[in-house]
């Protein structure tokens, strides 16, 4: 297992749009190798979330979990989720402002929407098929990763790009009043 280093915002990795993988392609010891590798450099960099062109392989494969996240200390834990070839569909027309941050897009936050439901569809590690729906806060997060394998980063989708802002000005004037939201969608969807 080796952490991987993570392509940032101007690296045209990021803006190509991920090849999907066969099953072949999935049980190859250069594709399970790789999910190590993206889990570990999502832990060591304190991500919720990691798709694989961050980590310059172009292919249709992310990951999430959330684990007491310092960097997120209001998003409810998520056990590890490894997604193969995955399709998100909204559930709802709500929709949420999710203020989001990317490892991808050093010290920037921003307010983008996002839908409040979702049916994740996807192949796990192993090639079999998962489904299942997610609501709330967490929506976000899967609707994040997934705009990654479609070459789309959170800043494209910022609906005001005056609630851009760094972390550190994000935890000094918008965290308390975004961390009171959070936890109130939490509330309400149980993620
Ligand atoms: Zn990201």
């Amino acid at each position: 297992m080796a952490l991987r280093k993570i392509a940032t915002i101007g690296h045209p990795v990021l803006r190509e749009t991920a090849r999907a993988l066969t099953r072949e392609d999935l049980a190859s010891d250069r594709t399970q190798g790789l999910i190590d590798d993206m889990v570990a450099t999502m832990r060591d960099a304190n991500g919720a979330g990691i798709a694989a062109n961050q980590v310059h392989e172009p292919v249709r494969i992310c990951v999430v979990e959330v684990n007491k996240n310092p960097r997120y200390p209001y998003k409810p834990d998520w056990p590890l989720t490894v997604l193969v070839n995955p399709v998100v569909e909204a559930t709802t027309d709500e929709t949420f402002m999710n203020f989001e941050g990317c490892l991808s897009v050093p010290n920037l936050r921003g307010q983008v929407p996002r839908f409040a439901g979702v049916k994740v569809r996807a192949w796990d590690r192993a090639g079999s098929d998962v489904a299942f729906e997610v609501k709330g806060l967490m929506a976000g997060t899967f609707q994040h990763e997934v705009d990654h394998l479609d070459g789309t980063l959170f800043v494209d989708r910022v609906a005001d790009t005056r609630t851009l802002c760094t972390w550190a000005d994000f935890e000094r004037f918008h965290m308390s009043d975004f961390a009171a939201r959070a936890r109130a969608l939490v509330a309400r969807f149980g993620s």
